[in-house]
């Protein structure tokens, strides 16, 4: 395992949409968010179809796996999950190949045993990147100085309309002045909406870095088998490549090849 598991650039997925609701939503934010409503609004007839749904991803084209049950009615029933892009949609024909819930699992198992082996060297990776998002008071000040700026903007253009009504002039010169302060204030207000999103998902990020160093110590020995509860606090989601690797995105953004 090479030390780039734990992303460094900030370039995390962004769906952060219910704790943030100021912030930036990025396309693909938007797509799975749709594809969940999508997901929870079908009736389904099997259990078992939810800890998956939105989890698994294709490294092809980017999009979410759905799932099929096989064999139904017989002994050979299994429930496999493919990309929804193979049958329609824009990347139709894709042929990355479906992965069934055993591989899933057994995948899973995998990577937790990977955790677990390199809980050490994992945990020092992890503390060292939570610093970098511990360093808020630069944004915390730049935002106090946009706040006041707002302010200051805000009343000049109020102060424009109270010396329009009390003094005659150029109503040219007046719109023009009006104007150009009212874009200052807009722009301003641009900077400082960016300003505060920014600081909530760094916020979210560390919380996010909190959770994964709390339950990667929590982590028992060794686990021989599937575990629900830690497939639902540990994964964000599994992207599997057109030769059915599979790399697991886990929360706080560390990723790893099962
Ligand atoms: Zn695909």
């Amino acid at each position: 395992m090479t030390k780039k598991i734990v992303r460094k650039d900030g370039a995390v997925p962004q769906y952060y949409v219910e704790d943030c609701h100021e912030a930036i939503i990025e396309p693909e934010t938007f797509d799975r968010v749709q594809e969940m409503i999508e997901q929870r609004s079908r009736v389904r007839h099997f259990s078992g179809a939810t800890i998956f749904s939105t989890k698994i991803r294709c490294g092809e084209c980017g999009g979410w796996f759905g799932s099929k049950v096989w064999h139904s009615t017989d002994q050979y029933r299994r429930v496999i999950w493919r990309c929804n892009a193979k049958y329609g949609g824009k990347a139709a024909g894709c042929k990355t190949p479906h992965v069934t819930e055993e591989e899933v699992k057994a995948a899973f198992v995998r990577v937790v045993n990977k955790l677990i082996g390199n809980r050490a060297m994992l945990l020092a990776d992890l503390r060292e990147v939570r610093q970098t998002y511990s360093g808020t008071d630069e944004l915390s000040q730049r935002l106090h100085e946009l706040d006041e700026r707002l302010n200051a903007e805000a009343e000049m253009v109020q102060e424009l309309i109270a010396q329009n009504a009390r003094v005659a002039q150029n109503q040219d010169d007046y719109n023009a002045a009006y104007d150009a302060a009212v874009s200052r204030y807009e722009a301003t207000k641009a900077e400082r909406e960016k300003a505060a999103a920014d600081i909530c998902q760094r916020g979210i990020r560390r919380q996010e870095f909190e959770r994964f160093i709390t339950e990667l110590e929590k982590l028992p020995k060794a686990v021989s088998e599937f575990v629900e509860a830690l497939w639902g606090s540990l994964v964000e989601y599994v992207t599997v490549g057109k030769d059915k690797t599979m790399v697991f995105t886990l929360i706080g953004g560390t990723e790893m090849k099962a």
